[in-house]
């Protein structure tokens, strides 16, 4: 136990030491602060299938779609695809401050009949992420449109595994050959560099980021929300599910990083990461509470 004079001498210095550390937490939560309002914000979009059938959580109707599409426009994001923000975050490209990314998950066919349209209507970019032992089959996306519309440089294609499995279950040599095998495949289709990958089911762990990178991805795509900047982690970007009930003042918030929003979100995130035992993501949380300042 430190007597009364201990204290007495440390009590100065612990002053400045917690002075210290306080002003060093305010700054670096004002750095972060401003790489999300002042600097680049990129928004990226976490879609399924886009059609008329809102039987599925994660359906968007194609007239949802326009319009959450023509609010980011309308307020001045612009289009990008995984290639492009791959490009600026690695120094190779610059982009204006507000972008956003549209991502497909799961290799539906209304990405071809219904996505592939409207997207060349509106001139916007895209990535696609099918399930390879889905494609050809009923309402999946097939090889020859996925053949065409690698064709056009707007949109980029990258994995979401062969078979769908939960990433952080497998053994070591499946999880290799899901991530290998696929990349390998969809670089036959398209004759393109597979670079992206989307976590199935957003699960990943981080003894799962080695071995994507062995298996020669450059980023990945979670579903934890958020927007992404500068110094985003590239194996785990964050993407907004978007979801057909949203209305349009919520979209925007979300959209547009609102503050109050995200703690909300990250704090609802933590207690259950907490209570499923996810670790990783646990700890995403506590970061981004406390870059929000608490
Ligand atoms: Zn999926």
């Amino acid at each position: 136990m430190p007597n009364k004079l201990t204290i007495r001498i440390l009590f100065p210095y612990l002053t400045i030491v917690l002075l210290c550390t306080f002003l060093v937490a305010l700054s670096s939560c004002t750095r972060s602060n401003d790489r999300h309002t002042d600097d680049h914000k990129i928004v990226v979009l976490a879609y399924h299938q886009i059609n008329d059938d809102l039987t599925n959580t994660y359906t968007v109707t194609p007239q949802t779609f326009v319009e959450q599409v023509s609010s980011l426009l309308r307020r001045g994001y612009v289009s990008i695809n995984s290639n492009d923000y791959y490009a600026w975050q690695t120094g190779k490209q610059t982009l204006p401050s507000k972008c956003f990314l549209l991502t497909f998950d799961d290799g539906s066919e209304s990405d071809y009949t219904i996505v592939y349209p409207l997207l060349k209507k509106m001139n916007l970019r895209a990535t696609f992420f099918p399930v390879i032992s889905h494609i050809d089959d009923p309402g999946r996306i097939s090889t020859k449109q996925l053949q065409e519309m690698s064709r056009d440089e707007r949109y980029s294609f990258g994995s979401h595994t062969v078979n769908h499995k939960v990433l952080p279950l497998l053994e070591t040599e499946e999880l290799r050959r899901e991530l290998v095998d696929s990349r390998l495949f969809l670089e036959k289709i398209t004759g393109k560099n597979t670079i992206s990958l989307s976590y199935p089911f957003g699960a990943w762990i981080q003894s799962t980021i080695p071995i994507a990178q062995e298996a020669g991805y450059k980023m990945a795509f979670t579903i934890i929300g958020g927007v992404n900047g500068v110094s985003s982690d590239l194996f785990t970007l964050r993407r907004i599910a978007a979801v057909n009930s949203l209305q349009e003042q919520d979209w925007i918030r979300i959209t547009d990083f609102d503050p109050e929003t995200y703690h909300d979100y990250y704090s609802s995130l933590l207690k259950q990461s907490i209570a499923a035992g996810h670790t990783d993501i646990a700890t995403i949380c506590r970061n981004e509470l406390k870059k929000l300042g608490n």
